[in-house]
């Protein structure tokens, strides 16, 4: 299928492991690879798999950024802009999150504003920031798209039958109003905003149980990107394009 969105530069946070490496990846392995690829992770002695893949391919970039630091995130912004300071960025991908489980009897202030930390406002203030980049004019008819890993567990219809875990599904829950109203507050700008869950995938955080390889769902995701049109931002998907009830 003929690309809609043509990804030039990109940016995933918590790109060290997980669905955050493979995205990058994937993006560096494809036929046609973006020009700048911006691989963000907050503990340079865990970036041994992006320090081998920068060494083969010059247009991977490692950007320190921890999401939970308001400075990380502004000087994470101004290392970016010093490297495209034409081009601006096409694709914001907020993957970071932390999955905390806590139950009822666990859960406490501090792990429920940790993982609103991370998993929601991180995202915000992280699109706060690159807005200068997104926006700038492109040729692509969506001239900036910023993607919001959200996860079914996010869904207050889909995950009202799951126990516990009260930091990461209320997170979630947050993260989606946050992508439906950058979809509204960003529309004149032609800046898409998109949740999507990306499956249950065997990684870290999802554990070796899981039917999806990190691999599979970020090649469909960045298929869903390319094929993206205005009147699609603000949804919640799966990765095969499907929406999520909210
Ligand atoms: P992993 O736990 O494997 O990786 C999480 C990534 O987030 C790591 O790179 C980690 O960095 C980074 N991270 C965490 N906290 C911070 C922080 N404060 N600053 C910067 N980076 C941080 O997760 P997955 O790859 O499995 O998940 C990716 C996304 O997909 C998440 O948004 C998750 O909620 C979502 N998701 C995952 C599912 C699954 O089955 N795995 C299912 C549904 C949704 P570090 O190595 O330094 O810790």
């Amino acid at each position: 299928m003929a690309q809609l969105v043509h990804i030039n530069s990109i940016l995933v946070t918590g790109a060290n492991r997980g669905l955050g490496l493979k995205l990058i990846e994937v993006l560096l392995a494809s036929v046609n690879p973006p020009k700048h690829v911006f691989a963000c992770y907050r503990d340079a002695g865990r970036t041994t798999d992006l320090q081998r893949l920068a060494s083969k391919h010059s247009n991977l970039k490692l950007i320190e950024m921890n999401v939970a630091s308001d400075t990380g995130i502004q000087s994470a912004f101004s290392t970016v802009e010093s490297m495209i300071p034409n081009d601006g960025l096409d694709v914001l991908v907020n993957n970071a999150a932390i999955l905390d489980k806590s139950n009822l009897c666990d859960v406490t202030s501090e792990l429920m504003e940790n993982s609103f930390r991370i998993n929601t406002v991180a995202p915000l203030m992280i699109v706060k920031a690159f807005l200068p980049l997104l926006e700038k004019p492109k040729d692509n008819t969506v001239n900036g798209v910023v993607v919001n890993i959200s996860s079914i567990a996010g869904s207050l219809m889909e995950s009202s039958s799951l126990p516990d875990r009260y930091p990461y599904k209320c997170s979630k829950v947050a993260l989606n109003m946050i992508t439906k109203t950058l979809s509204i507050d960003l529309k004149d700008k032609k800046i898409a905003a998109l949740a999507i869950d990306p499956g249950w995938m065997v990684t870290d955080m999802g554990g070796p149980n899981a039917p999806l390889s990190p691999e599979e769902s970020a090649r469909a995701i960045i298929d869903l990107i390319s094929q993206l049109t205005m009147d699609k931002s603000g949804e919640y998907f799966d990765i095969y394009g499907d929406a999520i009830p909210w």
